[in-house]
């Protein structure tokens, strides 16, 4: 059978979960999607009226079919962990089990394993902010949602992930240079997920032969991405720095995952992959 992977963080068609998705899916992967729960009502009506269907089309002409979608919060990994106006917020009132431990189950209930996981999520309540003007509680809520939420994915999934499987995150090079307007802790965010992609790929790969690598992507315009306010700006500035003075594509991003989440890439673990149209070299705007 083709290989079985959970993709978390994909609530629309724009961003680097939706492209990785697909480029697994033309390889011949099945899909599961884990979906943020203020978002998922939306995102399965949209994809129910084939609004998404354009975006679903393979290389080879047919639809990626997402097999199953589960509500998913990972800033949470119990039941017990879960404040009460969460709990009873009627964003989250309507759906159930989307704890990190209770999706783990659910898939495991619906599949029994998986091989691939995917962490396309990120979240930072104040990365408008500079760092010296964040609150303890939005640094602590950036690196609860976009570092340590790849820390309990992997470790409530890694016991039913098959060996010789793989695991991905994304970052971004604002975890090793400063870049100006990615505040909110942020970037110590993404500093601790790929610092965390070298411990854990140790970890999970002496317990159950898996590798852990992550992807730090240049600019796209995504959700998320346009939620931070500079996007534009910083997709000019690549386009004009860059070694290749081109537009990044999201499926360029998919594609050297599909790559790293495959069997080509068996060697590969631990490692930070610059998919950036190579401005990730350059010391010097031109
Ligand atoms: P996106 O909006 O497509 O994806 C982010 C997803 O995270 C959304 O679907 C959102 O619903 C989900 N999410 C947020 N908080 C969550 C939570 N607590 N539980 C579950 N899901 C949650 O945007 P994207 O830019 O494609 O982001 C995907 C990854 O790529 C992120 O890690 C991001 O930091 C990284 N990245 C993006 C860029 C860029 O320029 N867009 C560059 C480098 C790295």
């Amino acid at each position: 059978r083709g290989k079985r992977a959970f993709i978390a963080g994909i609530a629309d068609d724009n961003g680097y979960g939706w492209a990785i998705a697909k480029a697994l899916a033309a390889a011949g992967a099945e899909i599961l999607v884990g979906t943020w729960v203020p978002a998922i009502n939306i995102f399965e009506t949209s994809l129910r009226r084939g609004k998404f269907d354009e975006s679903r089309r393979l290389l080879n002409g047919s639809l990626m079919e997402i097999i199953k979608v589960y509500p998913l919060d990972t800033v949470y990994d119990t039941p017990e962990d879960v404040p009460v106006d969460v709990r009873t917020n009627k964003r989250y009132s309507g759906a159930s089990n989307w704890t990190v431990k209770e999706v783990a189950e659910s898939v495991k209930n619906d599949f029994g394993s998986i091989d691939i996981l995917v962490h396309s999520l990120a979240n930072g309540p104040e990365v408008t902010k500079p760092l010296l003007e964040t609150s303890r509680k939005g640094y602590l809520a950036a690196i609860s949602a976009s570092s340590y939420s790849f820390v309990s994915l992997l470790k409530h999934f890694l016991p039913i992930m098959n060996p010789g499987g793989a695991s991905i995150s994304l970052t971004y090079i604002a975890s090793e240079r400063t870049i100006p307007g990615y505040g909110g802790g942020m970037s110590s965010a993404k500093a601790a997920l790929e610092s965390d992609t070298r411990v854990l790929a140790f970890e999970a790969g002496r317990k159950g032969k898996i590798r852990v690598n992550t992807i730090s992507a240049g600019p796209l315009g995504s959700r998320a991405a346009k939620a931070i306010g500079f996007i534009e700006k910083m997709i000019k500035y690549s386009y004009a720095n860059a070694p290749l003075q081109k537009e990044l594509l999201a499926d360029e991003v998919g594609n050297t995952a599909a790559f790293l989440l495959s069997p080509l890439a068996s060697a590969i673990t631990g490692s930070v992959v610059y998919v950036d149209n190579g401005l990730n070299a350059m010391g010097l705007a031109t």
